[in-house]
């Protein structure tokens, strides 16, 4: 554990439940984690106790990428944790492919309904037939125009990983039904029904949903509040002059409206106490990167791509370089968007300098 995760407070310790299997982490709310072939190798899903009508079962919040193994884990789910009961709903917090691509199966298996930002579902259903900053020709010229056209290898691979989002998510359910920013989601079985309000939140994704349960004491934090990783922004190339990073960090301080004392259930580590703690951390943490950022392009006009190794001081695999590009691009935004960098394009070559 990092000194900045000593700061939080994991109320279940070292607990993990194990693949196909759920902890309760609340009356009527299951975690459950599946596996991700890629650095990051792990997601947590929740279930929730619920009612329809009059109808007993269970609603899935995330549901992981389709593959063989996902499903085999789900089925042992249903098998052995859903108390006999159905799946009511699939509720998907936003559109990348560990949260959705295993959404199209559930709904069918269950005949049940997809609940999505309207965003989320519209950029998911173009990103499973065409290039959506995943990778492809646009993603590669995108990138290329940031500076790795200086490593044409890099531009390659990124230029042929055309498939990557459609690999993981091979179909999307038909319809939806729409979640919006404020709105409350009634869940829970009883008299242990109450509602979830829906937190919109920005940078990561496109329209992504956080789900905050006031009399619970619990917030679904999806992607927007991590506890151990910073969470991605990118900048990507169907929306080339965007400025993510700053529509993320005015997200996540809208999130202190929400209790410090809520308990966190992340996509991705622990759940957690000390929400407050980490949106603080995760500022300062921008705020470190903005600095280095700033010190390297008062050196000399720098590329986003040069600026990769000055924010990520790791060895990057070609997942984790698409992801550094647009993050790197991001932090040149949001100081060139705030007016402390300037942009020259020289050669076809975007480069950031202080202004
Ligand atoms: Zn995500």
């Amino acid at each position: 554990m990092n000194a900045l995760e000593s700061q939080l407070d994991y109320p279940f310790g070292e607990t993990l439940p194990e693949r196909g299997s759920a902890v309760e982490v609340a009356p009527g709310l299951l975690w459950v984690r599946m596996g991700l072939p890629f650095a990051l190798d792990h997601i947590n899903l929740w279930l929730l106790r619920d009612q329809d009508g009059g109808r007993q079962g269970w609603s899935i919040v995330d549901s992981g990428i389709d593959d063989a193994a996902t499903r085999a884990a789900w089925e042992n789910v249903f098998a052995t944790k859903l108390g006999g009961l159905p799946v009511l709903r699939v509720i998907v917090t936003h559109m990348h492919p560990d949260h959705i691509g295993c959404a199209h199966w559930l709904c069918e298996r269950w005949n049940v309904r997809l609940w999505i930002s309207a965003t989320d579902f519209n950029v998911a259903r173009l990103a499973t037939s065409a290039s959506a900053g995943f990778g492809g020709p646009l993603s590669a010229a995108f990138m290329a125009q940031h500076g790795m056209a200086a490593d044409p290898d890099a531009v390659n691979k990124v230029g042929a990983r055309s498939n990557y989002y459609k690999n993981l998510v091979p179909a999307l359910p038909l319809a939806y039904r729409r979640l919006l920013d404020g709105a409350e989601v009634a869940a829970g079985s009883g008299a242990a029904r109450s509602d979830w309000t829906c937190h919109a939140g920005y940078g990561h994704a496109p329209e992504h949903m956080a789900l905050h349960n006031p009399a619970q004491g619990v917030l679904i934090s999806g992607d927007m509040v991590l506890p151990r990783i910073s969470t991605n922004v990118s900048v990507i190339d169907i929306e080339p002059e965007a400025d993510s990073l700053t529509l993320y960090l005015d997200s996540i301080e809208r999130m202190r409206t929400i209790p410090p004392d809520v308990l966190v259930l992340p996509s991705h580590g622990r759940p957690f106490k000390g929400l407050h703690t980490r949106i603080d951390q995760l500022q300062a943490h921008h705020a470190e990167r903005f600095a280095e950022v700033l010190e390297a392009c008062a050196t000399a006009p720098q590329t986003a791509f040069e600026l990769v190794p000055v924010l990520f001081k790791r060895k990057l695999d070609l997942h984790q370089m698409t992801f550094a590009m647009g993050e790197s691009i991001a932090h040149c935004h949001a100081l060139w968007l705030q007016g402390r960098l300037e942009r020259r394009i020289d050669d076809g070559i975007y480069r950031f300098s202080t202004a």
